[in-house]
């Protein structure tokens, strides 16, 4: 049994640049529940809580209508920071709700329940930040008792403010309140249960990795595109950071192969490549006549074909080893896609194309042939 409630979020303005005043636009949202607990929304589809002890929701009420508040944080009053509490949580609901409903649209599928922890990792210092998490045998940073088998996200308390680019009040860095990092981090329940990159299916399941492979924060990054329909997913809360600086992973025509670090580098910014790729490709789609919801359904049933392990001559260990290998090439991403969605092929190929990304080969390869391409241009 479900019922719905009225509750208060941010929701994707439709604008291509991001929103100054917002991570979106605020609006009362029907939000369908299982239940509500003082500290928690439990939906068909996610369970969002704030782990923080302090109560937060009537239970009884039909209503949760609150204030964003400009995030709370220490520059507001103590009932300021309340309201921006409860807004974290549902805030946080509806824009799972709505994400894991499409990807369960689009893949003919749910995905498992999702858990969603808000206030997590406060010490030593507020976390400004987000993490997927599945069971592991240890992790970094530690966490205080097992990570649920499926997955769960954790989202910090909030740190530091979000300066306004036209000078008024700065907003503080709740991460419950910002629809991209929400959006990110649901990304990566989707890849565990779809392509899964590191082939957690096969490990026991209280001993899974939670380390994340370039192609894996690529993919995040633009599920989070799609959910919010622009390519400069972060640039509300890095409105500061140029647009040509890695660290602001804007999805641009500028990310190449060629710029493919691979090894230690940090995967957030190898992944702004095949992200990138992906946003081309998807306006090369429309750019040929199909609904851009097309590119999108290849890309998650892609994402669950490049999941299987092909049954070959060879040992299972074999096989695993080959497929941890490959599982980190874009290309292997691109030819899912491709073995998805056929007849999409020429516009595809054209949009990744134009980021040196090509079906059948290792992403150092790409990376080669990118720069050979550049220097003889
Ligand atoms: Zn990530």
């Amino acid at each position: 049994m479900t019922r719905f409630v009225d509750v208060s979020a941010y929701l994707p303005d439709g604008r291509r640049t991001p929103g100054r005043l917002g991570p979106g636009q605020l609006t009362t949202v029907p939000l369908e529940v299982v239940s509500v607990g003082p500290t928690e929304l439990v939906l068909p589809e996610v369970t969002v809580r704030d782990e923080r002890g302090v109560p937060l929701l009537d239970p009884n009420e039909t209503q949760l209508l609150s204030e964003p508040s400009q995030g709370g944080g220490p520059r507001v009053t103590a009932d300021e920071d309340f309201q921006a509490r409860v807004f974290g949580l549902t805030n946080t609901a509806v824009n799972a709700q709505r994400m894991l409903r499409t990807m369960a649209e689009l893949l003919g599928q749910p995905l498992p329940h999702l858990l969603i922890r808000i206030g997590m990792h406060e010490s030593p210092r507020r976390w400004r930040g987000g993490h997927y998490r599945v069971a592991a045998r240890s992790y970094d940073p530690p966490e205080f008792g097992d990570a649920q088998v499926t997955g769960e996200i954790h989202l910090g308390g909030g740190d530091g403010q979000i300066p306004d680019p036209d000078g008024g009040e700065p907003y503080f860095g709740a991460p419950s309140h910002n629809l991209a990092i929400v959006y990110h981090e649901i990304g990566h329940h989707v890849c565990r249960h779809t392509a899964d990159f590191r082939l957690n299916q096969l490990r026991p399941p209280t001993e899974q990795t939670n380390k994340k492979v370039a192609v894996d924060e690529g993919t995040c990054d633009i599920l989070t595109a799609i959910m919010l329909d622009r390519p400069d997913i972060y640039g509300w809360h890095r409105a500061t950071t140029p647009e040509w600086e890695r660290r602001r992973r804007g999805l641009h025509p500028r990310w190449t192969m060629a710029r493919f670090e691979g090894g230690s580098f940090d995967p957030h910014f190898d992944g702004t490549i095949w992200a990138s790729g992906c946003w081309t490709a998807r306006e090369s789609v429309a750019a040929a006549g199909y609904d851009r919801a097309r590119f999108d359904r290849m890309l998650l049933q892609g994402l669950h074909l490049s999941g299987a392990l092909p049954e070959d001559g060879r040992s299972e260990e074999e096989r695993t080893k080959l497929a941890l290998k490959q599982r980190r090439y874009v290309s292997t991403l691109l030819e899912a896609l491709l073995a998805a969605d056929p007849e999409l092929t020429d516009p595809v190929l054209a949009g990744m194309a134009a980021h040196g990304i090509h079906p059948g080969a290792s992403n150092v390869a790409l990376r080669e042939a990118a720069l050979a391409a550049k220097l003889a241009s």
